[in-house]
């Protein structure tokens, strides 16, 4: 069921769903989309967030030698990019990392749909913004908040009026899609090449400073180590040199070869052992890189004729 909701009625949500849980929201703060605790829908910006917020799931460091709390948390206007990513990531580590899973099971999504494109942005290439799995799912038009919810969470849309248009969602997918177009894939994961000049073009300007990797809400990997306050895992990225380095040597000494170990392990790994790619079309990679390597020349790039 969808419902219609005006903005009281969002307040009025966020204050019924605060009864339970910590409420966080994306924020403007000096320039920058944050997600911070909020206490009012007032202060809820529906612009795509400058990082993902994905450490919501996967702090940025933590000691693993204890034992995962149980917080709950309700966090509002992550973009359908951001929760795709989520679901992807479920695939490798639900019920695996029991840090990421405790807080999937205590944390409630409530994702804005975006009406129009974001800069870059390559969401249609994935489906678009209208998700099919989602805690609760939002889509502002005019003065109206369309809302529908995962049976779990149906219960904090009780006593709000349902829409007349049951379509709603369904139409709004069509028409971004159709408006936008997509870059199509065109079974990346078979055309790729392995000795691609892309790879060595994209090292030669490429810094590695990992800001892809950090600021993409699919990308998952840790390290871990101990130090005086106990073992830790801490978000990793597979374009820093380190990254391979054992006691044996490093499997991939080159930053060509960790450029594509990237692009290969979200278009053709992933996509070979669980069936997706691992990658939303969300563009963040693209704008936090600074040396503007953009992921959808690895996608149009015309590897036949190398
Ligand atoms: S566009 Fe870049 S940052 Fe976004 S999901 Fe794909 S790889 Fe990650
Ligand atoms: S953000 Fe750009 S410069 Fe930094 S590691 Fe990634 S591709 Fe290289």
């Amino acid at each position: 069921m969808i419902y219609e909701l005006t903005e009281k009625d969002m307040e009025r949500l966020l204050q019924k769903i605060g009864e339970e849980y910590d409420v966080f929201g994306s924020k403007e703060e000096l320039g920058e989309v944050v997600f911070s605790k909020i206490s009012s829908f007032s202060e809820v910006s529906e612009k795509k967030s400058s990082y993902s917020p994905k450490d919501f799931l996967i702090k940025r460091s933590e000691n693993i030698l204890e034992i995962p709390r149980v917080e709950k948390k309700a966090v509002f206007g992550v973009k359908s990019c951001d929760l795709r990513g989520f679901y992807l990531m479920d695939l490798q580590i639900l019920n695996k990392d029991p840090f990421y899973t405790v807080r999937r099971q205590n944390t409630l999504f409530i994702n804005f749909v975006c009406t129009e494109k974001c800069p870059g942005g390559f969401c249609t290439s994935f489906g678009g913004p209208v998700l099919d799995d989602y805690d609760i799912q939002v889509l502002h038009i005019g003065q109206s908040y369309f809302v529908e919810a995962d049976p779990r969470y149906e219960g904090y849309l009780a006593g709000f009026r349902p829409a007349l248009d049951q379509d709603v969602f369904v139409k709004h997918s069509e028409e971004f899609n159709r408006k936008y177009g997509k870059i199509e894939l065109n079974g990346i994961e078979k055309r790729m090449k392995w000795s691609s000049k892309l790879w060595t073009e994209f090292a030669n300007y490429c810094i590695s400073c990992g800001a892809c990797n950090y600021s993409c809400p699919t990308c998952y990997c840790i390290d871990v180590y101990d130090d005086e306050t106990g073992r830790k895992k801490e978000w990793d990225s597979c374009i820093l040199e380190g990254f391979t380095r054992t006691a044996a040597g490093n499997v991939r000494p080159d930053l060509s070869d960790r450029l594509r170990q990237r692009f290969y392990h979200k278009f053709k790994y992933y996509k070979l052992s669980k069936g997706e790619y691992l990658c939303t079309g969300c563009n963040r990679c693209v704008d936090d890189c600074p040396v503007d390597i953009d992921i959808k020349e690895v996608i149009t790039h015309d590897y036949d004729k190398e």
